[in-house]
């Protein structure tokens, strides 16, 4: 069972139009850091 992480350690990975992107060092998400949201990462697919 995954354990909630609070994403409180984070470093800049990327900054994109302005937006700079976070990565939690404890789950690796990737969030804007603006807001935390999840975003899609680019990852293989088959
Ligand atoms: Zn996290």
């Amino acid at each position: 069972m995954p354990v909630p992480c609070d994403h409180n350690r984070t470093q800049i990975i990327a900054r994109r139009d302005g937006v700079d992107y976070v990565e939690c060092l404890d789950c690796r998400q990737i969030f804007e850091a603006e807001d935390l949201e999840p975003v899609k990462v680019e990852e293989d697919e088959e």
